[in-house]
């Protein structure tokens, strides 16, 4: 539980409770869950969850990496138990492996997780090889500075496919906005229009394999200014609205 006051680390500095804590990852993952409801209700055709902090360090029993309990995850998992869905993917293009996710899902084929990253990067997991109990994990490690061109290249030979054959009944995005070339965090060389397009490409994918359902969820973006310009265009996409 959240400390009365002060701050409270959970994994040696990164990752800390502040009195708010609490309320905010409970709101976190409530809209997570609110987004699956209202996609598989048919309230809503896709979904937009602007929460932090993120979520897909999180492993089962263990906080990490910012995260304390992991939406995505946790939103697959509620709309398996919910909906009695039998295939639910987690798409997730932040510039950070999720580790968290990738841990939850490895032994469960009704659950897909695909994932672009910085490799090597914090938390040093997503290798290639890693590919869970029936291939049901898509690892996609990209190198220090990758840009636009070889970022498209490798999603559309190395995720689209899979996530096509997997066939989901709903795609959650973990969308994160660090893979911008403004981001201090990380190295690589995206710009809006790549956020654009790949959310694009998941729209195509869930219209043609489940009715346009997506729920999408906030991950990491250290640049204030591309995880501003990179969630209008994310958001944009979902509604349809092509950029200016
Ligand atoms: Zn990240």
């Amino acid at each position: 539980m959240a400390p009365n006051h002060g701050y409270v680390p959970l994994d040696g500095g990164d990752t800390v409770m502040s009195p708010g804590s609490w309320e905010g990852v409970m709101r976190c993952v409530g809209a997570a869950c609110a987004g699956v409801d209202a996609v598989m209700t048919g309230d809503a055709r896709n979904a937009f969850c602007a929460t932090r902090p993120c979520g897909h360090h999180a492993e089962p029993s263990k906080a990490m990496g910012f995260c304390i309990f992991n939406q995505a995850a946790i939103a697959a998992a509620y709309a398996l138990e919910t909906f009695q869905l039998e295939r639910v993917a987690v798409v997730d293009f932040d510039v950070h492996h999720g580790n968290g996710t990738q841990a939850a899902f490895f032994n469960r084929p009704e659950l897909f997780y695909a994932s672009s990253h910085q490799s090597p990067l914090f938390p040093g997991t997503g290798a290639a090889s890693e590919t869970g109990v029936d291939h049901n994990i898509v690892n996609l490690p990209l190198p220090r500075g990758c840009n636009s061109e070889l970022f498209r290249a490798r999603i559309e030979s190395g995720m689209l496919p899979a996530i096509r054959n997997f066939d989901p009944q709903l795609i959650i995005i973990s969308a994160g906005f660090d893979a911008h070339r403004l981001d201090p965090l990380a190295g690589l060389n995206l710009e809006d229009s790549d956020f654009e397009w790949i959310t694009t490409e998941l729209v195509r994918i869930a219209d043609t394999a489940c009715e346009g359902r997506i729920v999408s969820i906030l991950e990491g973006g250290y640049s204030l200014e591309a995880l501003a310009t990179g969630t209008t265009v994310h958001v944009r996409a979902l509604m349809g609205i092509a950029a200016d």
